[in-house]
C-alpha cells in the first residue's frame, strides 16, 4: 500500500486546508449552524467550486475521484475544520447510490443528478434508518407494493440527515422479504413535496440538521426506482462503506485539530508561574494522544485502501478502522476537554464544537461496540 498522496491529491488537501483556514472560522460554522438550512450554501458552492464534491466521485459519472483515498483526503480536511456542511450524505452516501456498482452505467437521469451534485447545484438525503433499525445495515420494514400503476411507499425514516434542505429522498424500501433480509431491499428517488410525505426536522448535536419522515401511502411511478427492483443492498452497502471511510476520516481530521488545540493550550495556560505544559503529568497524557492520533491514521489508510477491495474484507476493515477511532476518539475528546479546563465548555471556542463532531461521529452507522462485533462476524464467516 502507497502511503503517500499523488500530486492531485497533495494539491487538493493544500487547497481544501487553506480554503477552511481562512474562512471556515468558529464565527462562520456557528452562523452555518444556525442557518434553518443546517448548513451554508455559500460555503456549499465554493467547495463545489474547489473541486471538493467532484473528487469524491468518478470520472466516469463527470467526478474526478471517488477512490478511498480521495475521500479520506477530503475528510480529513473537513474533519480538521469541523465543517457541517452535508458533504458526507449528499455526495458521498447519495452520490454512491446514484453511481451504483463499479460495473454499472448509471441512467441518464441519475447521471444528470450527478453532474447537478458535482457543480454544487443539488441537495440530497438518504432515508434509510428507521425507529427500529438501530445499526442493522438492511433492517427495512418501509414498504413498496403495487398499486394500480403505481409503486406505494408506506413507512417511516429516522434522522434523515440533511432532509430538509434535500431537493431528492433517496428512500430505502422493501418490495419483497422479511425486515432484516438483504433480498427484496429497493431504492426510489422521492420528491419530499410529494403528497404522503410529512417531514419534521431538528438540529443535530453536533451541527447539520435531520427529518424524521413518515411516508404515508405516497405513490409514485415505477420509474422513480434507482436499480433493479429487490436487489438494491449491494447499493446500499457499498454507500455506506464509503461513508465510513469518510467518517473515519472525518474524526481522524478532528482528532487532530482537538490535539493540536490542547497543546497550543497547555504551551499557553500560566499556572503556578510556568504553562501547565511543563508539568510532566499533562505531558504524558498528550503524548498518549499524539499516539492515538497516529493509530487512527494508520486505520483510516488501511481502510480508505481497502474501499474497493471484495465486500467482506472491505468491510471487516472498516469495521476495524471504525472500532478503534470510536474508542480513541472519545479518548482523545474526553481528555482535550479535561485538559482546556473550563474554556473548553464555551461555544465560541473551537474545542467545544470538535469535540462534539467526534463523539457523534462514532454513533454514526454503528458505535465502536457494534463494529467490534461486525469485525468478529465478518472474521468468522
Ligand atoms: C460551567 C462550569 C461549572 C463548573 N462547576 C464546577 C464545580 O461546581 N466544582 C468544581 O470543582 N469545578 C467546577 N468547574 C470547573 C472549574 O471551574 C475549572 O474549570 C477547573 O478547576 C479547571 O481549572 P481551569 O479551567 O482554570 O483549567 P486550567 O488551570 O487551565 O487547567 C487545565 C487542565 O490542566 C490541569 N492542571 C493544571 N495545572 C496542573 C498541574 N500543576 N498538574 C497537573 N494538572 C494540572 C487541570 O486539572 C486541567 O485539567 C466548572 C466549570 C464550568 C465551565
Amino acid at each position: 500500500m502507497n502511503f503517500q498522496l499523488t500530486e492531485e491529491r497533495q494539491m487538493l488537501q493544500d487547497s481544501l486546508r487553506r480554503f477552511l483556514a481562512d474562512r471556515y472560522t468558529v464565527t462562520a460554522r456557528n452562523k452555518a449552524i444556525a442557518d434553518p438550512s443546517g448548513y451554508s450554501s455559500a460555503i456549499w458552492t465554493q467547495l463545489a467550486d474547489l473541486g471538493v464534491l467532484g473528487a469524491l466521485l468518478p470520472e466516469a459519472v463527470g467526478g474526478y475521484g471517488g477512490a478511498g483515498f480521495d475521500i479520506a483526503t477530503i475528510f480529513e480536511e473537513l474533519g480538521r475544520a469541523g465543517v457541517v456542511e452535508p458533504v458526507l450524505d449528499t455526495a458521498v452516501l447519495c452520490g454512491s447510490l446514484l453511481c451504483g456498482p463499479h460495473d454499472a452505467q448509471p441512467l441518464p437521469r441519475d447521471r444528470q443528478y450527478l453532474e447537478r451534485l458535482i457543480a454544487g447545484d443539488l441537495q440530497l438525503a438518504f432515508a434509510h434508518g428507521e425507529p427500529a433499525s438501530r445499526y442493522e445495515r438492511t433492517w427495512v420494514e418501509t414498504t413498496a407494493t403495487v398499486g394500480g400503476q403505481d409503486i406505494v411507499l408506506t413507512g417511516r425514516k429516522s434522522v434523515v440527515v440533511n432532509a430538509e434542505a434535500a431537493e431528492l429522498l433517496i428512500v430505502s424500501a422493501r418490495e419483497g422479504g422479511a425486515s432484516g433480509d438483504r433480498d427484496g431491499l429497493s431504492l426510489f428517488l422521492v420528491d419530499p413535496k410529494t403528497a404522503g410525505v410529512r417531514m419534521q426536522g431538528s438540529a443535530l448535536l453536533a451541527g447539520g440538521r435531520a427529518g424524521e419522515i413518515e411516508l404515508d401511502g405516497v405513490r409514485l411511478s415505477p420509474s422513480a426506482r434507482l436499480g433493479a427492483a429487490g436487489g438494491a443492498a449491494v447499493r446500499v452497502e457499498s454507500a455506506l462503506a464509503a461513508a465510513e471511510v469518510a467518517l473515519a476520516a472525518e474524526a481522524l481530521g478532528a482528532m487532530e485539530t482537538a490535539t493540536r488545540l490542547t497543546m497550543d493550550y497547555l504551551t499557553t495556560r500560566q499556572q503556578f508561574g510556568r504553562p501547565i505544559g511543563t508539568f510532566q503529568a499533562l505531558q504524558h497524557r498528550v503524548a498518549e494522544m499524539l499516539i492515538e492520533v497516529e493509530q487512527a491514521r494508520s486505520a483510516v489508510i488501511n481502510a480508505a485502501g481497502h474501499l474497493e477491495g471484495a465486500p467482506q474484507v472491505r468491510d471487516r476493515h472498516i469495521a476495524a478502522a471504525r472500532n478503534l477511532i470510536g474508542r480513541t476518539g472519545r479518548h482523545i475528546a474526553e481528555e482535550a476537554i479535561q485538559l482546556h479546563g473550563g474554556i473548553a465548555m464555551t461555544a465560541e471556542y473551537e474545542l467545544a464544537h470538535i469535540a462534539k463532531r467526534i463523539v457523534m461521529s462514532e454513533h454514526r452507522f454503528g458505535d465502536a461496540d457494534t463494529q467490534l462485533e461486525r469485525f468478529i462476524d465478518l472474521s468468522a464467516a
